[in-house]
């Protein structure tokens, strides 16, 4: 695998907006001092790739090799890296570099970085056999957790964790979830555990009697949702999907939040009055710390809370992306790397 400085590897490559994904050889250079290179076995399929490799974000830059929920092991490493040893097994999520210089990376909010370097765009992700990453997004894994579940954590988990632990939310609090798929599901878990009354909101009929297995008290389909006054304290939404804002809102709480961390494809149509007479905050949230991340992996095992998921072969990259965009996979894919 080693030539002169480079290290040759294979990588599913997104070359132009909605085409499928191709594999090719390509090299990574020897990391810099603060570089990791990771031998990847293991990583999920996200929404956010999807977005990217359909250029639904503009910031989406090809070609690139999408995948951002690796687990793999320490390949190579520059000779900063102190804190990882060779062979050791770690994860990295949605973000490859945090600046840890700035006044959101001192203050713990590492995912508002003004300098923050993402793990697949300008840069080839974790559908390869090897990444380059730097320490500073770089996580270790508790031993208790499989690989193939771990993977998931890192973006899903990591990101749903940090909605639900970030904003005050009191327990006994009632906490929805608008739309269960990778992050939905996992935050039905997290958030039970974290002492919410937590209700799955859904429109797949099919996925009713899962979020309550899942163990959430309630779960509706969104036609029921909307038909409720005054009810949630809080209310995550998960899905893409451009949905009427203000029946959205109308089952909101006094002085609860509405939080994003997704982003629907069209802007929000609201008038303020719709949210002011309730004091209902509006907000979103970009991944989440590295503290959260710790907090949410430890969790993970301590309490066996674990993703739901369905693996394949990596060869089967282009078959998972397809029942991911058809709302056919229960809860996360992922895929077997090396
Ligand atoms: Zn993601
Ligand atoms: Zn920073």
């Amino acid at each position: 695998m080693l030539t002169g400085k480079k290290i040759k590897t294979k990588g599913y490559f997104s070359l132009k907006a909605k085409s499928n994904l191709i594999e090719q050889n390509f090299y990574i250079n020897n990391p810099k001092r603060d570089e990791i290179i990771i031998k990847v076995k293991y990583c999920g399929l996200c929404q956010s790739d999807i977005k990217l490799i359909n250029k639904n974000w503009h910031f989406a830059k090809f070609p690139f090799v999408p995948g951002h929920e690796i687990i793999g092991e320490v390949f190579k490493k520059g000779k900063n890296v102190k804190k990882f040893s060779l062979n050791e097994r770690v994860g990295v999520g949605w973000f490859s570099k945090f600046c840890m210089k700035c006044k959101n990376c001192k203050d713990g909010n590492e995912n508002m970085c003004q300098r923050y370097e993402l793990t697949c765009v300008g840069r080839n992700g974790g559908f390869a056999n090897f990444v380059k990453i730097d320490q500073s997004s770089v996580f270790k894994i508790p031993k208790k957790i499989k690989s193939s579940h771990a993977a998931s954590l890192l973006c899903a988990g990591w990101t749903i964790f940090g909605a639900l632990k970030n904003f005050n939310i009191k327990k006994g609090s009632t906490v929805g979830i608008l739309g269960i798929g990778g992050l939905g599901h996992l935050g039905i878990k997290f958030g039970k555990k974290l002492g919410y009354k937590m209700v799955g909101i859904t429109e797949t009929k099919t996925k009713l009697k899962d979020i309550i297995k899942l163990g959430s008290n309630e779960a509706y389909h969104f036609n029921q949702f909307i038909k409720f006054k005054n009810k949630f304290d809080y209310l995550i939404i998960t899905s893409h999907h451009n949905y009427d804002w203000k029946a959205v809102i109308k089952p909101m709480a006094y002085d609860s939040t509405l939080c994003f961390v997704s982003r629907p494809s069209k802007d929000l149509k609201l008038n303020v009055f719709d949210f002011m007479s309730k004091r209902i905050k509006i907000t979103a949230s970009p991944g989440s710390s590295k503290k959260n991340m710790v907090e949410m992996l430890k969790m993970s095992a301590k309490y066996n809370i674990y993703p739901n998921i369905q693996e394949f072969k990596i060869k089967e990259i282009n078959l998972a992306i397809k029942r991911l965009i058809q709302n056919k996979i229960r809860y996360r894919a992922v895929m077997k790397v090396f």
